[in-house]
């Protein structure tokens, strides 16, 4: 508060003098009261950082305890805030997570159903409200929605999927080419608009957005060869034969070794590269993968699956390195603009992801990993250090909890909870017992369709389309490697949980079209216009 008298006095108590001058001779005291609250509000609304990735899983970051890189910056928003450990998405696929989070509805009500679908931009999205609540809005990097972006006072987004080196991106309607690397770039941009281009009298929301650590996975050339030194720990269920759970988990198409595949382990190169990028990137790359090819026939599965791994998952963790790095710089610039007082940093990503657990490097299941999305929220004298939070949230909770940090009104439509009582360790009596998850996308990498509900200790999973189910005990079984279903001591907590489910279903109010295919999906949305 003293911080905002200081620097920002428009924002604060000119007009309350203002008022107490004009009024004095008359003035009711208690009208000048609620005047000094009213403003007094208004000045403390909180500027929003938002900076999200892409199927950047919890467990390659430090501060969710990943014994496979370090990430200090990221770490710092942990020690300096919140740690939300069990924070999980409705529907574990990256447009998707997106359109849940602008809009605070579950994918069936939002439209955003796939990554096919285009997201209705018409619809009531929280960046909206804030605007309508004064905050300036702005959006850097990634997107993946394909309509144009709506609700933002000022838009610079990767075309689709977006590449790791000179991105293009659309700047308000207007394409522009940018020439380095994405992660930088998409920091940069958003660094040039927190300290030239945003309006001082005005809260700021920003979305710094980020394609890494999504595929294919291209390090930065600082960063070529920094893990080479150092041999990754194999998850202990990379060799998983899925014995102990239905046919679905069997018929993946995400393994390591079947599905990653040469193309993706960096043997072509996704990027448009410059002449000088291209010789540093490939130099780099072309000996290491004609080793590989040359001794690759005598390799036995074991040793290729091994081999692949260590090859993947450190391109995948350099283009963590580079996450981390850029938002050392953002909180670097928050401290020295003294604007890291009344700003609440948020970091998160779109889902959780496979790094070789079950044998995978995907998401899409209702199992843990992918399911399961980072969340760490830093707000200086609000959030206590180091803190941890174990309730159950959700990627549907954001919005709700973006607009009540601002002292928004939320949609009414909106179906998540604010977060901010969570932050202020003043938890609701009737907080949540249960998550409520449905994956629409069938087919992709070999994931049938499948919906379930999650408490803190059980997770029951329906693959509609093949009648198959699964229950897991994550305390006696926290990898999730035997279903229980059908175990006559897990009765009852099957039946709690089909209850516990349909009640679900029925509070989020899940229409019955979405078990139909997809081809009647789309009649019944042309029809609806
Ligand atoms: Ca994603």
């Amino acid at each position: 508060m003293l911080y905002t008298l200081i620097h920002e006095p428009s924002r604060l108590g000119l007009r309350v003098l203002g008022e107490f001058c004009l009024r004095k001779e008359k003035m009711n005291y208690l009208i000048f009261l609620l005047s000094v609250s009213a403003t007094w509000s208004l000045a403390e609304q909180p500027n929003i950082l938002f900076i999200f990735t892409d199927d950047h899983a919890p467990h390659a970051i430090g501060a969710y305890g990943s014994n496979l890189i370090q990430t200090p910056h990221l770490d710092r928003i942990a020690k300096e805030g919140m740690t939300f450990e069990r924070c999980y998405v409705t529907n574990s696929i990256c447009a998707p997570s997106r359109a849940v989070i602008l809009s605070g509805r579950h994918s069936f009500h939002n439209g955003q159903m796939t990554n096919g679908d285009v997201f209705d931009g018409s619809q009531m999205t929280f960046p909206k409200l804030l605007r309508k609540s004064g905050y300036e809005t702005a959006l850097i990097g990634k997107w993946h929605l394909k309509s144009d972006p709506t609700g933002f006072d000022r838009y610079e987004v990767l075309y689709g999927q977006g590449s790791y080196y000179n991105p293009r991106m659309k700047k308000n309607g207007k394409e522009v080419k940018h020439v380095g690397y994405t992660t930088d770039i998409i920091t940069d941009l958003s660094l040039k608009w927190l300290k030239q281009e945003r309006d001082p009298e005005k809260p700021f929301m920003l979305m710094s957005q980020h394609k890494a650590p999504h595929g294919r996975w291209e390090p930065a050339l600082r960063h070529l060869g920094a893990l080479d030194e150092v041999e990754i720990p194999e998850p202990k269920t990379l060799f998983d034969d899925y014995a102990g759970r239905t046919s679905s988990a069997r018929e993946h198409k995400m393994g390591i070794l079947e599905h990653l595949g040469d193309k993706r382990l960096m043997l072509q190169y996704s990027s448009q590269f410059t002449p000088e990028q291209f010789k540093v990137f490939d130099g780099y790359f072309r000996p290491r993968n004609q080793a590989f090819l040359a001794k690759r026939e005598a390799m036995s599965k074991h040793e290729l699956t091994r081999w692949h791994f260590q090859r993947w998952i450190r391109n995948y963790l350099l283009c963590t390195k580079a996450v981390d790095e850029n938002v050392g710089r953002l909180l670097k610039y928050l401290d020295e603009s003294g604007l890291a007082e009344n700003t609440v940093v948020i970091y998160s990503s779109d889902q959780g992801f496979y790094l070789g657990d079950h044998g995978w490097f995907d998401k899409r299941w209702m199992y843990e990993l992918s399911y399961r999305m980072p969340l760490l929220v830093r707000w200086p004298g609000q959030v206590e250090p180091k803190s941890k939070n174990r309730d159950l949230t959700s990627n549907l909770d954001f919005a709700q909890t973006f607009l009540d940090l601002a002292g928004a009104q939320a949609d009414p439509k909106m179906q998540g909870s604010s977060l901010v009582p969570l932050l202020k360790r003043n938890k609701p009596k009737d907080w949540r017992k249960s998550l409520y998850y449905h994956y629409h996308e069938g087919g992709g990498h070999g994931v049938a369709r499948h919906e379930g509900v999650k408490t803190a200790r059980h997770k029951l999973i329906h693959f509609f389309d093949k009648s198959e189910w699964e229950l897991f005990d994550l305390k006696n079984d926290p990898d999730e490697m035997n279903s229980v279903y059908g175990k006559p001591e897990y009765a009852k907590v099957k039946s709690k949980l089909l209850q516990e489910l349909k009640r679900l279903k029925k509070e989020y109010e899940v229409p019955a079209i979405v078990y139909e295919s997809h081809k009647e999906i789309q009649a019944e949305r042309n029809k609806g216009g």
